[in-house]
């Protein structure tokens, strides 16, 4: 008995390592996965199923490698007052809003646990496949310790959601704090190695983390067969980082050449999340973000687009990243917009296909159209080489989203 396949008709597939098109081709689809991408004509049998995508340009699924899909509210700080079975309800439009939007897999820098990624594995959520980092970890004090000053007990994290940080300081509690992350099935470690924008007490150029506590963070990690991915502004502790043996570097606004040199000789990524900025800057002040927050955001914010165009200058792989929270989640695609300025529209979809599939460590599974890559694809309007137009409306500009070889939506609107 022959398996039925999959066959979209009249495509041009975009190349996700080259950065450009291929020819008119068909791509043959089985189960979950891409089986051929051929521009000889192939025939489907009886059982088989076609999608023509009328000579429009097929793109793998979109990658989004920071995002926080339990950040249910902007104000995060406050999301442990929620019962977890509340939280995780309010995901649901969430991840299916990314989806739609056409990001098909997605990697949350902390807030997402191993129940929610099985509730998306197993269909019971509709969502971007998911790579979770669980407990951020933080020092005290640190960019993710979220008990308000003079406050000394810990807040409780045991539900095992939240953005609410591990809070570890010296070489035992860092260690244990990583391998209490992998134990809870962490994809990545994620660790704040910076002072942040939403947390009113570090100073954004300040460092976090020992280099011994960062060495034996990385330690953990490596042992484990996974990486760290670490928030940082400052070229200190972007350098400091990476040296540590840290692989991601997520913001990164305040990079300079020297740091980002530092990130080249590491082989370290560089993961901007300029749509973050964009949004609280035109909404941070009617949130309630206190003026000491919304000073260090008005620092990091404009230096973003220059942090990509140094990194790219130096060759540090560029990755895409959007950070939203709450109700800011529908801005994700501003990020392409954002980016136009330093990166060519080939360079940003490479970002969200590509690149980011190398960060998640699963290149030729996903990121690209090639013969045993799980069918994560999009048909669009338009040449996505050449203009980002159709990500800014993906209702329209996008007009079928494929998941491991499931038709998410669209088909009627593509054909067949
Ligand atoms: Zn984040």
């Amino acid at each position: 008995m022959s398996v039925a396949r999959l066959f979209v008709t009249r495509a041009r597939p975009f190349d996700s390592a080259r950065g450009r098109l291929g020819p008119m081709s068909t791509i043959v689809i089985e189960g979950e996965r891409i089986v051929e991408v051929t521009p000889e004509p192939r025939e489907p049998g009886p059982d088989d199923r076609v999608i023509d995508a009328g000579g429009r340009v097929v793109t793998p699924g979109l990658i989004d490698a920071h995002v926080h899909v339990m950040a249910v509210t902007h104000d995060v700080w406050r999301l442990s007052a929620q019962p977890p079975s509340l939280i995780t309800a309010q995901t649901k439009p969430i991840l299916e809003a990314m989806l739609h939007r056409g990001f098909t897999t997605v990697r949350d820098a902390g807030g997402a646990d191993f129940g929610l990624q099985e509730a998306v594995r197993r269909g019971l959520f509709e969502g971007p496949r998911l790579y979770i980092a669980a407990h951020p970890l933080t020092q005290t004090g640190g960019h993710a310790d979220s008990r308000p000053q003079g406050v000394q007990e810990m807040v409780c994290s045991c539900a095992g959601l939240g953005l609410v940080g591990a809070i570890a300081d010296g070489d035992a509690e860092v260690r244990r704090a990583v391998r209490e992350q992998i134990r809870n099935g962490a994809n990545q470690i994620k660790i704040m190695a910076g002072g942040g924008v939403a947390s009113p007490t570090d100073p954004i150029d300040g460092t976090q983390y020992s280099l011994a506590e960062l060495a034996a963070i990385c330690e953990e990690a490596d042992a484990a067969n996974t990486y760290v991915m670490a928030h940082a502004y400052s070229p200190r502790s972007i350098s400091r980082a990476v040296r540590a043996g840290v692989r991601t570097i997520e913001h990164g606004n305040l990079l300079d050449e020297a740091s980002a040199e530092a990130m080249n000789e590491e082989s370290a990524f560089l993961v901007p999340t300029l749509a973050t900025y964009a949004a609280l800057g035109d909404e941070g002040a009617r949130l309630g973000w206190s003026a000491a927050m919304l000073a260090k955001l008005e620092r990091v914010q404009h230096r973003g687009v220059q942090a990509i165009a140094i990194a790219k200058a130096e060759g540090v792989p560029i990755v895409f990243g959007t950070d939203l929270l709450g109700h800011m989640h529908g801005r994700q695609m501003e990020e392409f917009a954002l980016r136009l300025p330093v990166q060519t529209p080939a360079e940003i979809l490479q970002s969200a296909t590509a690149v980011a599939a190398q960060v998640l460590r699963a290149e030729g599974q996903i990121g690209t159209l090639q013969p045993g890559a799980l069918a994560d694809l999009l048909i669009v309007e338009g040449d996505p080489t050449q203009s980002i137009d159709m990500w800014r409306d993906p209702a329209q500009g996008i007009r079928l989203v494929m998941q491991g070889g499931r038709v998410v939506r669209g088909a009627g609107a593509a054909g067949n």
